[in-house]
């Protein structure tokens, strides 16, 4: 037997009281303890998103709250930015192609971000913008863009600020309304600790003012019908039953945490990663102080010489870590090893150890152990530890 370990940077683990309380039997989703699970998880995802406005859940990929985004707020021929630096944001530039937009696709090399000047500079040279659109962490590179500078930007212009929050909502610091952002977009398998299959979206009152004129079709993920269904406690279509009474679970715990200390607990695994991987002499990939890495994922070069690809592999399937590889372009030059959800300080000795193995068997030249040593010491020097009162150690 091998012991599996999910750490990849979504789908993420599910914590097994999820996965119990996922499997009881099924309820209907048109009965009064359905709707009571749909409002109490509405009030708790506003919380999340630090919102006064709405947040709806689709039973979709976050793919299709992406697309949401656009077709619900814009018509045929309008023109957006994009900011794109990774797959994800080339994916928002790719779905506003699809539906016949305008786009100017702001571009920088992987592993780089997209500073607030340049975007206020392409929106001086494009006054008619309906739109900026990007990430917040772009997963495919372990990049965080700086939201709330570009927000300011954003705001300062009729074009609305969407972002794709899908890695940072939950994990990252994120407040909606205070940093001006006008629909935010996350998702289930990242930092909401439940398996994939739902979406979730919120949009301010400027953006609900575009969405008056927008004209793009759209049917399944019409916004507006799903807003309508919310304020009467249900959903458009049958949702995901199981996955909304998991959610319902999970963002308890996070609440019941804090969403203070969430992102502080992520934000302490994340630099604990950091500082691990390059005690070992491992370069991160996003070329740290220039660009600000997400707290969601490290992603690390591979060393000269290695064959990349294998690292991922050989975690997997000798020491059952599933962690992720470099996507598109990225292949087999980075590895990324995720961090989000339901993460704390063993998963990173996990995730470390089997690195290691890999990396060695790999024909890597470093001192074993020490990055799983560095680690322990951040641990025991940074990480907060719970005072409890110890009982005897029992038989
Ligand atoms: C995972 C991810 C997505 C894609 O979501 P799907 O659920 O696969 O559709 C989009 N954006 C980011 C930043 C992601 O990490």
């Amino acid at each position: 037997m091998i012991k599996k370990f999910l750490c990849a940077p979504g789908p993420t683990a599910v914590p097994n009281e999820i996965l119990a309380e996922m499997s009881k039997p099924l309820m209907h989703h048109r009965t009064p303890q359905f709707s009571q699970i749909v409002s109490e998880n509405a009030e708790m995802l506003k919380k999340v998103f630090k919102t006064k406005n709405s947040v709806l859940t689709l039973t979709s990929s976050g793919t299709g709250a992406m697309e949401s985004s656009i077709t619900n707020f814009m018509s045929e021929g309008d023109k957006i930015i994009v900011l794109s630096a990774g797959k994800f944001g080339e994916r928002f530039a790719e779905i506003g192609r699809a539906y016949k937009l305008n786009v100017i696709e702001l571009k920088a090399e992987y592993g780089s971000d997209i500073k607030a000047s340049e975007v206020e500079k392409a929106l001086k040279e494009n006054p008619d913008t309906k739109g900026v659109y990007t990430e917040y962490s772009e997963t495919s590179t372990g990049v965080a863009f700086d939201i709330k500078n570009i927000a300011k930007v954003v705001g300062k212009t009729d074009a609305i600020f969407v972002i794709d929050g899908i890695t940072a909502i939950g994990a990252m610091e994120f407040e909606m309304d205070e940093w001006g952002v006008d629909i935010a977009i996350a998702g289930a398998q990242k930092s909401f600790m439940i398996p994939p299959g739902l979406a979730f979206i919120s949009y301010s009152d400027k953006a609900a003012e575009k969405m008056k004129n927008a004209k793009l079709p759209r049917y399944y993920f019409d916004l507006a019908k799903e807003k309508k269904n919310l304020e009467k406690q249900t959903t458009a279509w049958t949702p995901a039953i199981t996955l909304f009474i998991g959610l319902n679970y999970a963002l308890k715990m996070m609440l019941e945490e804090g969403m203070d200390n969430v992102i502080k607990r992520h934000a302490l695994v994340a630099e604990c990663f950091r500082e691990a991987v390059q005690s070992i002499g491992l370069k991160l990939f996003p070329e740290v102080p220039h660009v600000r890495p997400t707290d969601a994922v490290t992603a690390v070069r591979v060393p000269d010489g290695i064959d990349g690809g294998k690292i991922p592999a050989l975690m997997r399937d000798k020491y059952g870590v599933t962690i992720a590889g470099g996507q598109g372009s990225m292949k087999g030059k980075i590895f990324r090893l995720g961090h989000l959800g339901y993460t704390d300080k063993s998963d990173i000795v996990v995730e470390l150890q089997a690195m290691e193995l890999a990396l060695k068997e790999l024909g890597y030249k470093f001192e074993f152990g020490k990055s799983v040593y560095t680690a322990q010491k951040f641990i025991l020097e940074k990480f907060p530890v719970p005072q409890v009162e110890l009982s005897d150690s029992g038989d």
